[in-house]
């Protein structure tokens, strides 16, 4: 088979499987004890901090919060950054094509006074720098602009954003589910107050995730309870996964340049080799877009049908959001690029990993190629 769906899920790296395998060695406890057991967990925790803060150029370990995914890492960001500074003002701004879990929370606001501006992007999906100029008011607690968009990979000019969003006295959440690990980021030097982070998206395992909070920044917990990841996060962490997405960004960082390059050569091939079919086209940025990422569109055929149809002949790839395919709905991404009902339906979305080779591409090409054909050729549209 040949997987082509890193965006939803990609396979644990080798050497965090072996790092997991080794660790904790000797069993390691609750790191909110002070026995031994308790200060071992404790040490693995710090550790990947380090590690996390370090892939993305943080120099202050505690700004990192350990939680269950970039879910809960955009919930904490959205709601508990405007909850706790509303006093500010009451306006959250987002892009219109981030990630539900960015957007509902940001809707869900809007029951607790808080108005919600959608910033426009052009029809590559880079947001519109003039658009977000007025849309971030004196009023605005925080905006949300990803990184890097999973449907259609394009990237986003994270830094003129932050000075437009500085420039009023905003603070800015930047979620990197998609864009850690594949090309290099730096709180610092990109002006990003609040930044998401995915464990499964560097190559560690599902269900954990972090969020940056850079220091001076206040935000409020979602979740109550106990006092651990400085009240942000209650609950007893994650150890065994928050120590493995720590190697996992470990490794992210050091084989970055090496792996970006070898998967853009890819990519560049399936595009050249897909849109010299016919009425088939790229979506997203023809060049700002994240090296692991090709996703296209195809007149009169539905992406459901090209996923089950690529299925059969042992690919697996995406459709609409990456990681709630099941939606049968057209995709706000692909709606927000200008596209149609009808053009934002047959969108086909291929996420390279480590697994694949540049061997595969003419087998996928050509399976693109049987299966639009034959999937036009029985369309009522
Ligand atoms: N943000 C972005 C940009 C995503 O692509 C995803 C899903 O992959 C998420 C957030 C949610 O991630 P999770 O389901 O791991 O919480």
């Amino acid at each position: 088979r040949i997987y082509l769906d890193h965006a939803a899920a990609m396979p644990v790296h080798p050497g965090v499987l072996r790092f997991g395998r080794q660790f904790p060695g000797e069993f390691a406890g609750n790191p909110s004890t002070l026995y031994q057991e308790g200060l071992a967990a404790q040490e693995a925790v710090s550790r990947a901090r380090e590690q996390v803060a370090s892939l993305v150029g943080a120099s202050d370990t505690a700004s990192i919060v350990f939680c269950s995914g970039a879910t809960e890492a955009n919930n904490i960001a959205v709601r508990g950054t405007a909850l706790r500074n509303a006093k500010r003002g009451k306006n959250v701004v987002a892009s219109a094509i981030e990630h539900i879990s960015v957007l509902n929370p940001a809707k869900d606001l809007q029951k607790s006074g808080f108005s919600l501006t959608l910033a426009p992007v052009d029809h590559y999906g880079t947001i519109d720098l003039d658009a977000l100029r007025k849309a971030v008011t004196p009023e605005t607690v925080v905006a949300s602009v990803h990184y890097a968009n999973n449907e259609i990979g394009t990237v986003e000019p994270v830094r003129e954003v932050a000075e437009i969003v500085h420039d009023r006295g905003g603070i800015l959440h930047v979620d990197a589910t998609d864009a850690a690990g594949r090309i290099p980021i730096d709180v610092e030097r990109d002006g990003i107050d609040l930044l998401t982070l995915s464990g499964n998206q560097l190559g560690g395992p599902q269900g954990v995730g972090a969020l940056y909070i850079r220091p001076g920044v206040r935000v409020q917990p979602v979740l109550v309870g106990g006092g651990q990841e400085r009240g942000l996060r209650p609950g007893t962490e994650n150890v065994f996964s928050i120590a493995c997405m720590g190697e996992a960004a470990r490794l992210a960082g050091e084989e970055m340049p090496g792996e970006s390059r070898r998967l853009r050569a890819i990519r560049d091939r399936l595009i050249s080799g897909i849109t010299e079919m016919e009425e088939a086209y790229l979506t997203g940025h023809p060049t700002e877009r994240l090296p692991h990422h090709a996703s296209f569109r195809f007149s009169r055929i539905e992406g459901e049908s090209i996923q089950l149809a690529m299925d059969m002949l042992g690919i697996a790839v995406a459709t609409g959001s990456a990681c709630t395919s099941r939606t049968l709905e057209a995709s706000h991404v692909l709606l927000a690029i200008g596209l149609a009902h009808d053009e934002a339906h047959g969108s086909m979305v291929a996420t390279l990993g480590r697994t694949n080779s540049p061997d595969e591409v003419p087998r996928i090409v050509r399976a693109v190629e049987e299966t639009v054909k034959r999937l036009r050729a029985i369309t009522p549209l």
